[in-house]
């Protein structure tokens, strides 16, 4: 194995899901729901295997399917982008972040990001060899995660290629602030760099309905400077689906595209006019969604609650943080391997996702994107503890 991967193991995730399948424990580990996305966007799947829909597809993407992300844009965040040349289709989230990287940066160029951080971020950087400058995520007074701005401006320098920002922000459920991402959209004018944004979770904001998510690429001077990544996954429910895409300036899109060619040229067929299908669904099924996903954290934050954990509400994503201070616990990854064991429960230590492991020792990460009966039962499990 090369040097640049050797610090990389096996995910968290692989690692806590084969936990779960050998132990029958209850998995609140790694992201992905239990029931299946919209109707509507089976049935057109099915129909596209159906009817011949099997061979390559074009690079970027099928027409329908980036005309489709343009509208959905434009929609909620009324953003414009020409679905021929400003948006390409990927596999998943996690291609178009990589490609993204491996794009725009030469070894030796740094990369700013948050921590903890969504694992493959650290990998990706590492394969184009670049380097990260991570800025630490904190739990606030007011309960909220925050991160230190002269940290964050200290994180900039000569060498900054790029800033890497998930908002709304797992593992933590952060959604940055107005004034957070004014901050960051300064710094990255400030120094010319570019910023690439993992919006996942764009509809799972449970702050201020109103208000709901705010990309970076709307700051006044971004649109031209960011790379906004999202996936069909966490919206529709389809996470094993792997779509996802990238929308930006011509220029930076097609350096993505670029590298993506050679990565996995195309991606599956039958699977992109579904995804079109349910990009165009009406405003109800997205705030269903979210009013459904906000009633599982409400019920899990509760029962963590019950159970003695010290649980920090999230704001967005579909994950709770939890410090398992209280309940006498000092090792995350400690009390994860043992958790199946203990009471039949899977979660994931959240110090995996920090350069500096102390930062989140004593922090586990559950998701709530499971039906409320198995939410229940996790929780009368824990509350065992
Ligand atoms: N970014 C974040 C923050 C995620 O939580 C995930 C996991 N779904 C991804 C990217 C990867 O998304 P995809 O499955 O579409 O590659
Ligand atoms: N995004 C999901 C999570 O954070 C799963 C990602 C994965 O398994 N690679 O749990």
């Amino acid at each position: 194995l090369v040097a640049r991967m050797r610090p990389f193991g096996t995910t968290i995730f692989a690692e806590m899901s084969a936990l779960a399948a050998r132990t029958g424990a209850i998995n609140l580990g790694q992201g992905f729901p239990d029931n299946d996305g919209p109707p509507e966007m089976l049935a057109a799947a099915a129909e596209a295997l159906r009817t011949g829909q099997n061979q390559y597809p074009p690079g970027p993407g099928i027409p329908t399917l980036r005309a489709a992300v343009a509208a959905h844009q434009r929609r909620f965040w009324g953003l414009e982008y020409d679905p021929d040349g400003e948006i390409v289709v990927t596999a998943g989230a996690t291609e178009a972040i990589a490609a993204a990287i491996l794009g725009l940066c030469e070894p030796g160029d740094e990369v700013v990001c948050f921590e903890p951080y969504y694992d493959s971020y650290a990998a990706s950087v590492a394969l184009a060899g670049a380097v990260r400058r991570p800025v630490t995520l904190r739990p606030a007074a007011d309960g909220r995660y925050a991160f230190d701005p002269a940290a964050l401006r200290a994180a900039f320098g000569p060498r900054t290629r790029l800033v890497l920002l998930n908002s709304p922000h797992n593992p933590t459920g952060k959604v940055f602030t107005p004034d957070e991402l004014a901050l960051i959209a300064e710094l990255c004018q400030e120094h010319d760099a570019y910023a690439v944004t993992d919006e996942v979770y764009e509809h799972l904001v449970f702050t201020d309905a109103a208000t709901g998510h705010l990309p970076l690429a709307t700051l006044p001077g971004m649109r031209e400077r960011t790379l906004r990544i999202s996936s069909a996954g966490k919206t529709f429910s389809c996470t094993g689906w792997k779509v996802g895409w990238v929308s930006g300036p011509a220029a930076l899109v097609s350096a993505v595209l670029r590298v993506k060619q050679f990565l996995t040229f195309v991606n599956a067929a039958p699977l992109q006019p579904a995804v079109a299908v349910a990009l165009a669904l009406p405003d109800d099924y997205f705030a269903e969604f979210r009013r459904d996903m906000q009633a599982r954290r409400d019920q899990l934050v509760a029962g963590l609650t019950d159970a003695g954990f010290g649980v920090l509400t999230p704001e967005g994503t579909y994950f709770v943080t939890a410090d398992i201070g209280p309940l006498g616990g000092v090792d995350g990854i400690e009390f994860c391997r043992s958790l199946p064991e203990r009471c039949g429960v899977v979660a994931v230590p959240t110090q995996v996702f920090y350069d500096d492991p102390e930062a989140g020792r004593r922090l586990v990460r559950f998701a709530f994107c499971k039906r409320p009966e198995v939410l229940a039962e996790a929780v009368t499990r824990l509350r065992r503890l």
